[in-house]
């Protein structure tokens, strides 16, 4: 019965308490006060995505809009020119693991090795280091959040996002949904790819009426690192 209770204490120290804590600081690092006008950062997860990829892309280039793009390492391997063409085209990539599992369900090992994994696949391709780290489902485990500390990773979560991965969401419901959270300095978590199949269509139908309707509220698109407390003093990463 011991075991048992220290076995499952140990769970809880390994999985939900790194998890809830990361997400804490994550939140307390979303600078609220400084910087002049009302800034907000715009990103895509679990793409590259073959379909929806370029339309995003081609809205963004409308709009002169940069992004932050959560890459998964399989898919990056498989469309390595969608990765270059976003990195051409001003926007920031970040990784997103390899594999895309949660990480509640992976051992010690898997979990070093989504991440690890992940961030080669992208640098193999961009020849640039790879500096933010968006964990599937916003969860990360406590070997994950060591490891992301030793390769100098950043964790980047969101606080507004819309279900746009259920299909039965739509388009105006994304807005809906969407534009009553965005606050100056949210990070804005869409996705280019994955979900319900179909689903990412409707983000891009929502795509032009959200920038659009955000423009109009006084809202610029930024960087992440004009969000963040710690600014851009991040540039200690080398290539892996
Ligand atoms: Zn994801």
């Amino acid at each position: 019965m011991r075991v048992v209770i220290a076995i499952f204490f140990l769970w809880i120290l390994v999985f939900p308490i790194t998890d809830w804590w990361v997400r804490f600081i994550s939140r307390k690092a979303i600078n609220k006060e400084s910087g002049t006008g009302a800034k907000v950062c715009l990103s895509f997860d679990d793409g590259p995505d073959q379909r929806y990829t370029p339309e995003v892309l081609n809205i963004l280039k409308k709009f002169q809009v940069p992004a932050l793009f959560f890459l998964v390492g399989a898919k990056a391997e498989r469309f390595p020119d969608l990765v270059k063409r976003i990195e051409a085209e001003g926007h920031q990539i970040g990784s997103h693991t390899y594999f895309h599992r949660h990480a509640y369900l992976l051992s010690p090992w898997k979990s070093l090795k989504t991440i690890t994994k992940g961030v080669q696949a992208l640098e193999a391709i961009i020849k640039k280091p790879v500096v933010w780290f968006r964990p599937p489902w916003g969860a990360l485990n406590f070997f994950q959040y060591l490891w992301l500390r030793r390769l100098g990773l950043r964790i980047l979560l969101w606080n507004a996002s819309a279900r746009d991965w259920l299909k039965k969401t739509g388009a105006s419901g994304i807005m809906k949904l969407l534009l009553p959270k965005v606050r100056p300095h949210s990070i804005i978590l869409l996705h280019d790819s994955g979900g319900e199949p179909g689903a990412p269509a409707n983000t891009i139908a929502a795509l032009p009426g959200i920038i659009e309707k955000l423009q109009a509220a006084g809202y610029t698109f930024v960087t992440p690192e004009e969000i963040l407390r710690e600014g851009s003093n991040h540039a200690k990463r080398r290539i892996s």
